[in-house]
């Protein structure tokens, strides 16, 4: 299909700039033929001249203008104008090619990553709902079904929705991300941004008996404060996912010339080197994460911590061993 489109555009570049030369060429041909003439002629008057002062009682010259010399001049003029455009054909063609291409590049790149994205999303999307068909398929053949067993269908049934649907909307979130001009950016206390943060990720914590330490610091930052608090609670979320029960998670942040860097340092299961590279893209999920820690999740988490951290103009970084916790660091621009 590209091969079709970058055939196509090269047509088009080419047609633009051979008309615009064979308008040249014939300009030039009428301009040069136009002078040769004028040339021929202006040439025979001073011979004229000059014979009729030399030798006034002389009958003028039978031909003192070469018609032949004329023609044979504006036909090698259509010669060389001919190779010239025949080689402009040439730079050009290849040019229109290699620019046809340079131009469709970050559109077959756009349609790919969509291809890919609707193929992931999809394919996770049928397995749960594979899953929850089956489960209730198997219960509706059932004739013994109790009212009790009926229940925990639909609450299982329930349950299952609620993942979907957050599945849905991180999809719906990860496409949001495309423009600055889309956050609503508004000054906020760094301290209270941390405070509120913790404050609502603190059940989960208590569940596990995780302590989250944080030490904020005075100032404001230019943010779009939902967003931002969303990227605290993923990074939160992800610490007391992969910790261990009572351990800790600090969650600190720093001032520099330049930026406002948090930082969020758990104790847990750690990411190997391998996974490391990875982490970031959509729907990855590390193997200890699946099956030695067991959490919930689809992968989608930092891969929208990402793009909310760069549609502030900020980075996102990590560092982490296997089995030796991790350390999430986000750069946020001080002057947004
Ligand atoms: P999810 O947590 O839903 O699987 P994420 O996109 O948030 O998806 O994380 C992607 C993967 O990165 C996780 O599956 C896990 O393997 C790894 N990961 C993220 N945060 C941590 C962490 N704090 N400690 C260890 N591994 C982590």
């Amino acid at each position: 299909m590209f091969k079709q489109a970058r055939l196509k555009l090269t047509g088009w570049y080419l047609l633009i700039i051979m008309v615009i030369s064979f308008s040249f060429s014939a300009l030039i041909y009428q301009i040069s033929s136009m002078e040769i003439i004028h040339f021929a002629e202006s040439q025979r008057i001073r011979i004229e001249r000059r014979i009729n002062s030399s030798y006034p009682n002389l009958p003028p010259p039978p031909m003192l203008v070469d018609t032949d010399l004329i023609i044979e001049s504006q036909q090698r003029l259509l010669t060389n104008l001919t190779v010239i455009n025949f080689f402009i054909l040439l730079i050009s063609g290849t040019l229109s090619y290699f620019l046809a291409g340079r131009t469709l590049r970050p559109i077959q790149k756009m349609t790919e990553d969509q291809k890919q994205f609707i193929s992931d999303a999809s394919h996770e999307l049928r397995t749960p709902i594979t899953a929850l068909k089956a489960m209730l398929e198997v219960s509706l053949r059932d004739p013994k079904l109790s009212l009790d067993e009926s229940k925990k269908v639909l609450t299982d049934a329930i349950y299952s929705t609620n993942q979907l649907k957050t599945l849905s909307d991180s999809l719906l979130e990860l496409n949001q991300f495309n423009n600055k001009s889309a956050l609503n950016l508004n000054p906020f206390s760094i301290k209270n941004l941390m405070s509120e943060s913790v404050k609502k990720i603190k059940p989960k914590a208590d569940k596990k008996q995780i302590v989250i330490k944080y030490n904020p610091i005075n100032g404001q930052i230019n943010i779009d404060i939902q967003k931002i608090e969303e990227l605290f609670l993923i990074l939160l979320d992800n610490a007391i996912k992969y910790s261990s029960k009572s351990s800790q998670i600090k969650f600190i942040a720093l001032k520099t010339r330049k930026n406002i860097i948090f930082k969020i340092i758990d104790h847990g299961i750690g990411i190997s080197q391998k996974d490391l590279p990875h982490i970031f893209d959509r729907f990855y999920r590390a193997d200890n994460a699946r099956t030695k820690n067991g959490a919930q999740g689809y992968g989608l988490g930092l891969s929208i911590a990402k793009k909310i951290v760069e549609s502030h103009g900020g980075k996102l970084e990590v560092d982490s061993k296997l089995n030796n916790g991790a350390t999430f660091v986000i750069y946020l621009p001080r002057f947004s």
